[in-house]
């Protein structure tokens, strides 16, 4: 993995790198044992009662369900100074999980994407703040 020491996450409790592996930081609810993202989403199915939600990191790796490559910029409120694009945007499948989960796919050459091919979590450099850090989303590549 990359040099994760000077990074900071965009948006807080959505990806994390503490054990070494990028992962998405999910919930389970132990009523009915979905999986939902960002973990603070609660209202995940009618009639359930959510007792016994508790965080988990997915699994760093799952498998591309779709995709579609933009050939213009994210628009606001996402910011970058990097330039982007073309770039794909993936649902990634964790399948044990029953949980799709769609983020921009990134190092990749996008003609040889593949519905089902192996997909890691990853960062994407977004722009330094400023106290001198990069700003990162999570983001996909392909695993080859
Ligand atoms: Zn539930």
């Amino acid at each position: 993995m990359e040099n994760m020491a000077n990074k900071v996450a965009r948006i807080p409790n959505l990806v994390d790198w503490s054990t070494g592996e990028v992962r998405l930081m999910s919930a389970k609810c132990a009523s009915c044992g979905t999986y939902f993202f960002p973990r603070e989403h609660y209202q995940h199915r009618p009639g359930c009662s959510r007792e016994g939600v508790e965080n988990v990191l997915l699994p760093g790796k799952g498998k591309l369900a779709s995709y579609t490559v933009q050939y213009y910029p994210c628009p606001a409120p996402f910011r970058t100074d990097k330039k982007i694009t073309p770039y794909g945007i993936g649902l990634v499948e964790f399948e044990a999980e029953k949980i799709q989960i769609t983020g921009i796919i990134t190092e990749t050459d996008l003609k040889s994407l593949k519905v089902g091919m192996e997909m890691e979590t990853t960062v994407l450099d977004l722009y330094v703040n400023e106290e001198k850090q990069e700003v990162v989303t999570w983001a996909f590549k392909a695993v080859l």
